[in-house]
């Protein structure tokens, strides 16, 4: 059993994180390092607004709770604009919990993958490492943008 928190992009606080649970539970995008019921969720909440203000405080109880990796969800990838944070983020929780950090859930919806092609969101080579836990076939795609 793997204890993992996710932490969701603030912008989709009414999210009520259908997505993730899926992926989650179907092993897909991000989660498909774990295998079928490894992943065991212990915490779930948002950032709190930029610039993340939640993000040490909900890592601390997380950490409380046995978590042992911290995904940032898919919203902070596919966000327009794509959180500005991420990479600090990343750098606090590895630094600060010595935690495994995962850039994603659920697996990027195909209609924001079309839309950040339109807008060359997504051009500059540092993206294909951060997309690569979520981006997925295109058939998952489809399936995830409902
Ligand atoms: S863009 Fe980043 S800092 Fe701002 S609300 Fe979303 S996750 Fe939080």
């Amino acid at each position: 059993m793997t204890r993992i928190g996710i932490i969701i992009c603030d912008r989709y606080r009414r999210c009520a994180g259908g997505k993730c649970l899926r992926a989650m539970r179907n092993c897909e995008g991000a989660f498909s390092i774990y295998q079928p019921g490894e992943a065991q969720l212990v915490g779930y909440t948002t950032c709190d607004g930029c610039p993340g203000g939640n993000i040490e405080y909900a890592c601390d109880e997380m950490v409380g709770n046995g978590a042992e990796v911290i995904h940032l969800a898919t919203g902070l990838v596919v966000g327009y604009p794509p959180c500005p944070y991420m990479e600090t983020f990343v750098d606090l929780i590895r630094a600060k919990y010595d935690l495994k950090v995962v850039v994603g859930t659920h697996p990027i919806p195909e209609k924001y993958k079309k839309m950040h092609e339109k807008l060359g969101t997504w051009e500059d080579p540092s993206w294909k490492a951060i997309l690569k836990p979520t981006l997925a076939d295109q058939e998952t795609r489809v399936a995830y943008n409902g």
